[in-house]
């Protein structure tokens, strides 16, 4: 995947602009940048259609703060650009009414001119542990979706005949009106209201879909799930949605990550934090313990003379940072046990140890507090 451009750079805005601000940046670019308008530099269109994806996502809330929390992996987990279709809308909303496709002089609707019709997203939820998220995972997921019925292709007719081109907009599926506004003369257009857009009508069903055009299926997907993912974000597959009813292109399959608690092991972050309890006689004479990672047990050496609190790293046994920066450390929290019970050969055993010098608390000026340690594993 070619490095996507930070979208508030597309746009040539501040981090902190306003709905507004945005929608009229985006507006400039858009003119700017119209391939009809640009017919010899081909990189307008590319140009176009950054600025439409960079707009796409900073007009709503939700994707933009995705956004900002996770960069280009959290709103679009590897999907690309929109299409020239999706971006025409967008336009009605931009240019207010009904998509003022006379601003850029027409032809901007694709083929026929008339809209591709897109069916609804599917939405699931997909539960990750904390191993599959650390590495990434494929994942094959059983979706019930609409597909085009494979008997009239889609078109919700009984046979070829029974398919007719709409009369009142002609195959359009939208009708025009010369309006006057305060940019000049202006073509809106809206849905056509015999046809809802379609540009054709069935005058005889199929027997299979009853006119719908689709039916619904069980399919498996399989979806590739990057590495470092987190509690919900959102990743989408481009035409894995419903098609829609009597022909377009399908929606898309939006799938939104839930992280399984793990026994033992918290996230943080890209660390993994992990707490573990030794003995006095471990932390005073030292020992090798066995700790879970998320690849499995790992032995690691507790020195003599270890204090409560210290913390150990293991370097690159976290995770996967989402945009390839590298991989986190699990950080082991060590905590000396003091025994809540003790016999009467152990309380002997330690009555004698009580006075003894080395028992006696002396933390030099190297020894680390608190505050120090949270300062230097946690800044
Ligand atoms: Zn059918
Ligand atoms: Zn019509």
């Amino acid at each position: 995947m070619a490095t996507k451009r930070d979208y508030y750079e597309v746009l040539g805005v501040a981090k902190t602009a306003s709905g507004e601000e945005i929608k009229k940046a985006y507006r400039k670019v858009a003119i700017k940048y119209h391939p009809d308008k640009n017919p010899d530099d081909p990189t307008s269109e590319d140009k176009f259609k950054e600025a439409a994806e960079a707009y796409e996502i900073l007009s709503d809330n939700d994707k933009r703060a995705r956004y900002d929390r996770f960069g280009h992996q959290g709103v679009n987990g590897g999907a690309g650009s929109p299409n020239m279709e999706d971006i025409f809308s967008q336009f009605g909303d931009i240019f207010g009414g009904g998509g003022f496709e006379g601003f850029f002089g027409g032809g901007g609707r694709g083929g026929n001119g008339r809209r591709v019709k897109k069916g609804s997203n599917l939405r699931i939820k997909l539960k990750l542990d904390l191993e599959e998220v650390a590495n990434g995972v494929e994942k094959k997921i059983k979706v019930k979706r609409y597909v085009a019925c494979n008997t009239c292709s889609g078109t919700g007719a009984k046979n070829g005949t029974d398919l007719k081109e709409c009369g009142t907009c002609h195959g359009q599926g939208q009708v025009k009106r010369v309006v006057n506004t305060m940019l000049g003369q202006m073509v809106s257009s809206s849905t056509c209201p015999t046809c809802n857009g379609e540009g054709k009508i069935v005058s005889s069903k199929c027997d299979v879909c009853h006119g719908e055009g689709r039916q619904l299926q069980e399919e498996i997907i399989p979806i590739n799930i990057p590495a470092g993912v987190a509690e919900g974000m959102q990743l989408s597959m481009n035409g894995k949605g419903n098609y829609p009813e009597r022909g377009g292109v399908p929606g898309d399959l939006l799938i939104q990550i839930e992280e399984e608690p793990h026994e033992f092991l918290k996230r943080d972050g890209n660390n993994i934090m992990f707490d573990q309890y030794i003995s006095f006689v471990d932390a005073a004479l030292g020992a090798n313990i066995e700790v879970p990672t998320i690849e499995g047990k790992v032995k690691i050496k507790v020195d003599p003379g270890t204090q409560p609190g210290k913390i150990l790293r293991l370097r690159g046994k976290g995770i996967k940072d989402l945009n390839g920066y590298g991989r986190g450390d699990q950080l082991i929290h060590i905590n000396v046990w003091t025994p809540k019970n003790v016999s009467n050969e152990e309380r002997q055993l330690l009555e004698k140890l009580r006075d003894s010098h080395n028992f006696t608390p002396n933390p030099g000026k190297n020894e680390k507090g608190f505050f120090e340690k949270v300062k230097e594993y946690f800044q």
